[in-house]
């Protein structure tokens, strides 16, 4: 990988860290306790945990990527960025572009679903 690859997938790796933090604000706001309003009626209340579910998933799926991506920052830091962990080869640079958080390359990934 070149220098400016690299700094282009650092770059995309950054945007993604940005977009997930301020994603993070407003998705504290909808996983907060649903309050049992006197307010809201039955069917809007069970609306409201169901929302409040799909949010806390996304939720902990945004803080699993955002770990990654900050392992990924690190490793482009100490050079061993786009290098599959397990076969030791190049990442091809259409799937770092894809998912720049990747430590493996697709033939692995695939063998480990085996
Ligand atoms: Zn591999």
């Amino acid at each position: 990988m070149t220098t400016e690859q690299l700094a282009a997938q650092k770059q995309l790796i950054l945007e993604q860290i940005a977009e997930i933090e301020s994603s993070f604000d407003y998705l504290a706001d909808e996983t907060k306790a649903i309050e049992p309003s006197v307010s809201l009626g039955r069917l809007t209340r069970m609306e409201a945990l169901n929302d409040k579910g799909v949010n806390e998933h996304v939720l902990a799926q945004n803080k699993h990527k955002l770990e990654r991506l900050k392992n990924a920052l690190g490793r482009i830091e100490d050079g061993s960025y786009g290098v599959c962990i397990r076969c030791q080869k190049e990442i091809p640079l259409q799937r770092l572009r894809h998912v720049p958080e990747a430590l493996i390359c697709v033939p692995c990934s695939e063998k480990k679903r085996r």
